[in-house]
């Protein structure tokens, strides 16, 4: 008998190249696509550590976690680096980056994390991509989390390196990931005599063994399932629309900041205005007084499916992350997940509106 995961015949080559073709579609980019054969942290470390040497000067702009990652890494490899922190609960605004740009003009590197999942903050990729392309800096975007929730556009924004995943908007698995790179991105890694070779963490070996080649013979075998799984998941957004999906992530964002707001009850939606919202997750305060993880369990005990997690690391006990995501981008899934926050925050004898909350959130998916 032949089983439907372990007895598949060999991926192609052609069959992997024609992945690629329909992964660079959704990111609307005619720069090459390479397809990483790991979770998305492998081409955010591949793209860093092949492009960053000592001698590059790097602007690594930090609203969440993930930034703080990127300047490692960047030091790591010898890079100076000036940080640009902004507050969790905001975005990074393009003026900001043009003064950080304005006072260290040798800067030729610019790292940026699009949506932060973590954060529940989205920041303006396009008008930055402006002022970091008139700087004429190496542009590093890691859009895992915006991918698919909301316009992703290397081309357009002038991107060098943009990182995406599928486990986030796209509904995909998470043991592939890709990366697009530009023209200069490779003749910077070219010439950069520290850019891994000949390891899994090169984007080099891609360049010259497959893309070169013209896609004709893979490096070594690839994860098969995976690769199998990334195409469904893009067969699955081409049938439902891209657009569509990415209009389903707004209104399940819209839709839990407003129920939050009829909720009451202390509860707060983290990121302080709308626009600096990420589509593809709400990030919300836990009421003064109270364990966004005591929270988030009581809410999981109602209604163990929601996507209920409590903030990492610093912001655990005060942040509860709505991953409304994916398939879970839905009007119900919203309903529940704050009628079981409601429900939590009542148990802990705080009122809540859920009558409203319930009104809003269907007013306000569009
Ligand atoms: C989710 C995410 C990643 C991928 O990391 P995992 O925690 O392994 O899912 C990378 N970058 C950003 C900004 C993300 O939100």
């Amino acid at each position: 008998m032949t089983h439907p995961f372990l007895d598949l015949a060999p991926l192609s080559a052609e069959h992997f190249a024609s992945i690629e073709d329909r992964v660079a579609r959704l990111m609307d980019t005619s720069q090459d696509v390479v397809i990483m054969q790991g979770e998305a942290l492998l081409p955010l470390e591949g793209a860093i550590r092949g492009t960053a040497a000592p001698g590059t000067v790097a602007l690594n702009v930090i609203t969440g976690p993930y930034g703080q990652t990127f300047g490692d890494w960047l030091r790591d490899c010898g890079a100076t680096v000036h940080d640009l922190a902004v507050p969790f609960h905001t975005a990074v605004t393009a003026e900001q980056v043009r003064a950080a740009l304005a006072e260290h003009p040798e800067i030729d590197f610019v790292s940026l994390v699009h949506a932060e999942a973590a954060t529940g903050n989205t920041n303006p990729v396009a008008e930055i991509g402006a002022v970091v392309r008139e700087h004429g800096a190496l542009f590093y975007l890691d859009a895992v989390a915006s991918i698919a929730a909301e316009p992703v556009l290397p081309d357009a924004w002038g991107v060098d390196l943009c990182v995406i995943g599928a486990q986030k908007a796209m509904g995909g698995p998470a043991g592939v990931s890709a990366v697009s790179v530009s023209a200069r991105a490779w003749e910077r890694m070219t010439a950069n005599e520290q850019a891994p070779r000949h390891s899994y963490l090169s984007l080099l070996d891609w360049k010259q063994r497959w893309i070169d080649g013209g896609r004709k013979a893979l490096l070594h075998a690839p994860a098969q399932l995976e690769m199998l799984a990334l195409e469904a998941c893009v067969e699955r957004i081409e049938s439902e629309g891209l657009d569509a999906l990415m209009a389903r992530h707004a209104s399940a964002a819209a839709a839990t900041r407003a129920g939050t707001l009829a909720l009451g009850g202390g509860l707060e939606p983290y990121v302080h205005e709308a626009r600096d919202a990420a589509p593809v997750a709400t990030t919300l305060r836990a009421p003064a007084g109270t364990d966004a993880r005591e929270l988030v369990a009581k809410a999981l005990a109602v209604d163990p499916v929601l996507p209920l997690v409590a903030g990492g690391g610093a912001l655990a006990q005060e942040m509860i992350r709505v991953n409304h995501y994916g398939p879970q981008a839905t009007r119900g899934v919203v309903q529940s997940s704050l009628a079981a926050l409601g429900g939590a925050l009542a148990e802990a004898g705080i009122a809540v509106d859920l009558e409203g909350a319930r009104k809003a959130v269907a007013a306000a998916w569009q």
